[in-house]
């Protein structure tokens, strides 16, 4: 059977008890889900908290935006691995293009934090992508391998299998402009190619590739039926109940 991680990225929305109302009723629009589909909700950190209690016993699952990753420390508005862990959050996503375009992110401290996600149990989705420029430079196949190249350094075959990346070119995120279902297909291909390259089949073949960019109710049917995506990263959509529900029964 092969497995679908569908995951909401809530970005800097919903206080504490707006969360709480999303995340119920999306607990309830997924409650009969493909059995294939693992469906995750990313709040703020500030909601983490609140959102955990409610998915508690269901099958909807926790994860965070970012982290730090070092233990501890002076590292002022920042949060560390097993606080995280703590509250329950499963999944990190990691080196969003938002968090490298504004926050300084780097492949190099991608890969830090994904040593470190793995290091405290948690599922990395390390996020990958090219801008427009980039695109149109004819780059997005180099660029594309080189982070993935980066983000799994030190990191053993067997983390790597339970791994989630997700494709996102940065045209496309939140933009409305969606990347074609070849040119989504093409490039999470390549991702696939290159995991294989540093690992073998096997790992290649188990890594959930992600698209993201864009994905909504009315384009993810087709998106995840092409080969090499088994799941979405979704933005503006995971934000209303029905659209995200939509997506998660489009697997
Ligand atoms: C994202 O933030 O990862 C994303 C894909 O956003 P959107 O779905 O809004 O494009």
């Amino acid at each position: 059977m092969t497995k679908y991680i569908i995951a909401g990225n809530w970005k800097m929305n919903k206080t504490p008890d707006d969360a709480a109302v999303l995340a119920k009723d999306i607990v309830n629009a997924v409650a009969n889900a493909p059995a294939e589909a693992e469906v995750v909700i990313c709040p703020p950190f500030t909601a983490l908290s609140a959102v955990a209690k409610i998915i508690a016993g269901s099958s909807v699952a926790l994860g965070a935006q970012n982290m730090h990753f070092e233990k501890s420390g002076a590292y002022t508005g920042e949060v560390a691995p097993d606080m995280l862990v703590q509250l329950g959050v499963k999944y990190v996503i990691i080196g969003h293009s938002e968090r490298r375009a504004y926050f300084a992110e780097t492949d190099e401290t991608v890969n830090k934090k994904v040593i470190a996600a793995f290091a405290n149990g948690l599922v990395p989705i390390i996020c990958v992508g090219e801008t427009l420029h980039e695109r149109e430079l004819g780059i997005t196949a180099d660029l594309v391998r080189m982070q993935v190249r980066i983000a799994f350094g030190g990191i053993t075959a067997e983390q790597a299998k339970t791994a989630v990346i997700a494709y996102e070119p940065v045209w496309a995120i939140g933009t409305g402009k969606t990347a074609t279902n070849e040119q989504a297909d093409e490039v999470c291909g390549i991702i696939r190619q290159t995991v294989g390259e540093i690992y073998n089949k096997d790992v290649a073949a188990e890594t959930v590739i992600q698209y993201g960019g864009s994905m909504n109710a009315a384009n993810a049917r087709e998106l995840l039926s092409m080969p090499n995506i088994n799941g979405g990263l979704i933005g503006g959509a995971s934000l209303k109940s029905e659209d995200f529900k939509t997506i998660v029964f489009s697997v």
